[in-house]
């Protein structure tokens, strides 16, 4: 049959190339680019050029095994760059970080790490208490709060320490934070690769030239390579016993089962006018997102002010917000440093490069709307594809979803038996 896949993000991508073959796979973007959240940043940096991740970067092979898996198939496994994920949190205006975590025994420049007195004490609860969630398998649905608030520690402690560091990891505001699904806030605080030392940071990793790569990749082994940029899906009318999609470049496809790898606020909007998706569409509108935008630059603008505090991943807490700066130095080689800027005043010309996006807030009730998703998946010639769809925001979800469309509408896929081949998988 004819598919139709809306959104070339690595949802649609990975689900398109696990469909061709079987099926015939027309994939429609409405950006430009393919990639959706995985976005390239050429930069120069003293007269070298170097391409990095403006978006999504850091990926773990074994955290993520499926997507690691499509690393292999697609022969890009071969030269993973380290990435250490050391931690700094700090109060703007505040002389000392709350928290400065290990980075790796062998850092290379003089650090002081910070994990004494009351507010260390109180962070490796919360952290603690994440792990605990985690390895009971917690109700997704419980809210940070209730986490947050049991853990002995002060007003200022639980604000300044739990909710700012769960708050960063969507960009939400810290004050939204206690309403996150406290599995969905606190999954990556408490996933740590096995084998991760005490005294060491969690070993995750970058692809050298970027995610862009994988985007390629996958485009490029979808037999026919019919994937469109520029078109953005309009609508979807039924029609005989298919669909017809009309995108906003003027373009038309007929298609014979449409599968939804786009937002799910985006597929709300375009399955509303459909008859019997009522209950669909509102599942679709509980899905939460966070405006964020990234800046990369050259100056250590949001850093610590001393360099001994410095980490790979760096949260200042300011004005009802806790915002990320990533320092590529240890990872890169280069005093680089990639921050979210929707919060901040920054010059235009400090910017070597700048994106926006919209982060997932995964909160009790998006949790209850994929419950209501999951049954209708393929139902009516309708499938859902998306990171927001499993798990928490990442390439191992949204490949992991790509896996349940193509098992439902490829059960034989080739490609899908290799993915799945000789590994464990996070559901
Ligand atoms: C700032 C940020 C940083 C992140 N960092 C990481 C990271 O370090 N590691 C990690 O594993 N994950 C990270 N992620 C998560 C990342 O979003 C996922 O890993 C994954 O890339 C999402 O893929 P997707 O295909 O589900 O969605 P998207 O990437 O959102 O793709 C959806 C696509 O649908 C398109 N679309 C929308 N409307 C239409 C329409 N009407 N017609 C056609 N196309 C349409 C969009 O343009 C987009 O290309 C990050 C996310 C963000 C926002």
């Amino acid at each position: 049959m004819r598919v139709g896949i809306v959104g070339g993000g690595v949802a649609g991508l990975t689900t398109a190339w696990l469909l061709a073959g079987t099926h015939d796979v027309v994939v429609l973007e409405a950006r430009g680019r393919l990639g959706g959240n995985v976005r390239d940043a050429d930069v120069e940096i003293d007269g070298a050029e170097l391409r990095i991740d403006a978006g999504a970067q850091h990926i773990s092979p074994e955290l993520f095994p499926r997507f690691a898996r499509l690393l292999e198939l697609l022969e890009l496994d071969g030269d993973l760059i380290p990435a250490p994920q050391s931690f700094t949190l700090a109060v703007e205006g505040m002389p000392r970080p709350l928290v400065v975590t290990p980075h790796t025994r062998a850092d290379g420049w003089p650090r002081e790490i910070v994990a004494d007195g009351p507010e260390g004490a109180a962070f490796v609860a919360f952290v603690t208490r994440a792990v605990e969630l985690e390895a009971q398998d917690a109700s997704w649905e419980i809210p940070l709060a209730d986490v947050v608030e049991a853990i002995p520690a002060t007003t200022e402690q639980r604000e300044q320490l739990m909710y700012a560091a769960c708050a960063a990891l969507v960009g939400c505001r810290v004050e939204e934070a206690p309403s996150l699904s406290a599995r969905g806030a606190t999954a990556l605080l408490a996933r740590v690769p096995p084998g991760t030392a005490p005294d060491e940071a969690p070993l995750w990793r970058n692809l050298p030239g970027g995610l862009g790569r994988v985007v390629v990749a996958l485009a490029d082994a979808v037999p026919n390579g019919d994937a469109r940029v520029g078109a953005p899906v309009a609508q979807i009318r039924a029609e005989g016993t298919g669909f017809a999609l009309r995108d906003g470049a003027g373009g038309a496809h007929q298609v014979d089962h449409v599968v939804l790898a786009l937002p799910p606020l985006a597929a709300a909007e375009l399955l509303d006018p459909l008859a019997g998706s009522g209950d669909l569409v509102d599942a679709l509108r509980a899905f939460r997102y966070a405006p964020v935008e990234i800046g990369i630059h050259r100056e250590p603008l949001f850093m610590p002010a001393r360099r001994a505090h410095w980490s790979t991943y760096n949260i200042s807490v300011h004005d009802g917000w806790s915002d990320v700066t990533i320092w590529l130095g240890p990872t890169h080689g280069v005093d680089l440093f990639k921050s979210w800027i929707a919060n901040r005043s920054v010059p235009d010309d400090e910017l070597l490069a700048r994106e926006a996006f919209e982060h997932l807030c995964v909160t009790p009730a998006a949790v209850r709307a994929r419950r209501t998703i999951a049954p209708r998946q393929a139902q009516g010639g309708i499938s859902f594809a998306g990171h927001h769809l499993v798990d928490v925001e990442s390439q191992e979800s949204a490949v992991a979803s790509a896996v349940e469309v193509a098992r439902r509408l490829a059960p034989a896929s080739p490609r899908l038996d290799a993915l799945l081949e000789g590994r464990a998988v996070r559901g």
